[in-house]
């Protein structure tokens, strides 16, 4: 297994900074940040501006040094510095492919690995993944505006970046000019363009553009002059059918200090959201990224982080980029025991914080036999139930695999354990006396 590189030690660093700070201070100061830099002792983060540096070192620069020091414990110094991370020394540039010599040169401000073939689909994002596909077969044609919004880290600009390296890889004759711009970015160049005197270059760039992607618009929220601008962007680019891609964290409507005349606008063509991503879909995203970056970890681990972590595909990455590289500085081999201890914070953190132990010391109590008898290979009548329920609630309450509650209650083979859940989950539809049982362990383990 391979060590973290710049790139997904920083992508572990978020899915854990992710969990502890709150929503929106996450977004607000994390947005755009990346690894310049990584060697064995020292650690420099790009931010987008001043602000964010400044911000990030006074208030945030001990939980980060704490989180990346997780990662690479040998690490001293965790540093800030301004930079774009298409750019590093200058202003972000848009180019057009033919302004490139050479065939496979990057877009400065797309990242080549958001594609639509790396985006994997199912309910939870299939209208969103649609129209994004019809919005690139045909730019300005089908829906215009798009309009993708969801929550943190479900892929939308994962989708949207995916409709710019769509459309710049098919146009290498008909010379697309394609903008992908974070909606914070927009506002910095627009207050720059204005204290330096550069408005008409600033509208120039925009007003030119085929296809103009903006990506979490919902930080237009209450910058008055911004949306002015933005508003007569959208409308000189709309009026002659260009195309313009939205993703925001909410509805247009929901947007709160934006003006009605943009939230009609972002409404007018086509809204479609992303979900959380169901159970299989959570597995699949990680069966993809395991073989994307040539991991291969056991189904027991993959489907631990599938069955624990729900709400995040970003987080999903995360934790498989936690166990890989702790296993290998522990020179371990990744299994189901492993992953709950990498990412028992996370877990615990959303109120799970169910343990093997509380849940037989709890049984023991309800049942009032000793917990040594209900491990024990004995197989009374007395003892068989109580431990079918444990097995059921080990699988229920805390989603162990099979093989793990077998394991944990000494059985010599995990089909005991398939046998002793579904035996319960059967009698929990009919039998009312099982489910008031159940009912009061549960407030017990959660009292616990
Ligand atoms: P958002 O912009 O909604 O916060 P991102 O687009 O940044 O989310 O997605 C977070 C991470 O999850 C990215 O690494 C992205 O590639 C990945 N991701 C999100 N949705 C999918 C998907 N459907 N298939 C594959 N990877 C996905
Ligand atoms: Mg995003």
């Amino acid at each position: 297994m391979k060590k973290l590189d710049e790139k997904e030690t920083w992508q572990a660093a978020l899915g854990e900074l992710e969990v502890v700070l709150s929503k929106a201070n996450f977004t607000t100061w994390f947005k755009d940040t990346f690894v310049l830099f990584l060697n064995e002792e020292e650690i420099i983060i790009g931010v987008p501006n001043a602000f964010t540096k400044e911000w990030l070192e006074n208030k945030y620069h001990l939980q980060i040094s704490q989180t990346l020091k997780k990662i690479h414990p040998g690490l001293k110094d965790v540093k800030y510095s301004v930079s774009s991370p298409a750019l590093p020394r200058s202003a972000p540039k848009i180019v057009t492919k033919d302004d490139i010599p050479e065939e496979k040169i990057a877009h400065p401000t797309l990242n080549g690995k958001y594609t639509f073939e790396t985006f994997i689909v199912g309910n939870s994002n299939r209208l969103a993944a649609a129209t994004a596909q019809a919005v690139a077969a045909k730019p300005g044609t089908v829906y215009n505006p798009l309009f993708i919004y969801g929550g943190v880290g479900l892929g939308k600009t994962h989708l949207v970046q995916a409709i710019g390296n769509e459309i710049i890889g098919k146009s290498s004759k008909t010379k697309k000019k394609v903008i992908y711009v974070p909606c914070e970015r927009f506002t910095n160049e627009f207050i720059q363009a204005i204290s330096s005197g550069k408005m008409n270059e600033f509208k120039k760039n925009y007003r030119d553009a085929d296809v103009l992607l903006v990506d979490d618009i919902q930080f237009l929220s209450g910058k008055e002059g911004t949306q002015e601008e933005f508003f007569h962007t959208f409308n000189a680019l709309h009026q002659i059918n260009r195309q313009i891609v939205i993703t925001s964290d909410r509805v247009p409507k929901a947007i709160p200090q934006l003006e009605d005349r943009l939230s009609s606008r972002f409404g007018m063509g086509m809204v479609a959201d992303i979900q959380a991503p169901n159970l299989e879909m959570r597995q699949a995203i990680l069966t993809s990224k395991c073989e994307e970056k040539k991991y291969s970890l056991p189904d027991e681990v993959l489907d631990y982080i599938a069955q624990n972590i729900e709400s995040n595909i970003r987080e999903l990455e995360g934790a498989v980029n936690r166990i890989v590289s702790y296993c290998e500085l522990n020179n371990l081999e990744p299994s189901e025991d492993v992953a709950i201890k990498v990412l028992e914070d996370i877990i615990v953190s959303r109120g799970k914080n169910l343990t093997v132990e509380k849940i037989l010391k709890v049984s023991s109590e309800f049942f009032n036999i000793e917990i040594k008898d209900l491990l024990s290979t004995r197989r009374n009548k007395e003892l068989v139930w109580p431990r079918q329920i444990i097995m059921y609630l080990l699988r229920h309450e805390m989603n162990l695999s099979y093989p793990k509650i077998g394991r944990e209650l000494n059985k010599k083979d995990h089909t005991t354990a398939i046998h002793g859940v579904e035996k319960i989950e059967k009698e929990v539809a009919r039998n009312d006396d099982l489910r008031r049982e159940l009912t009061l362990i549960k407030e017990k383990l959660s009292a616990a």
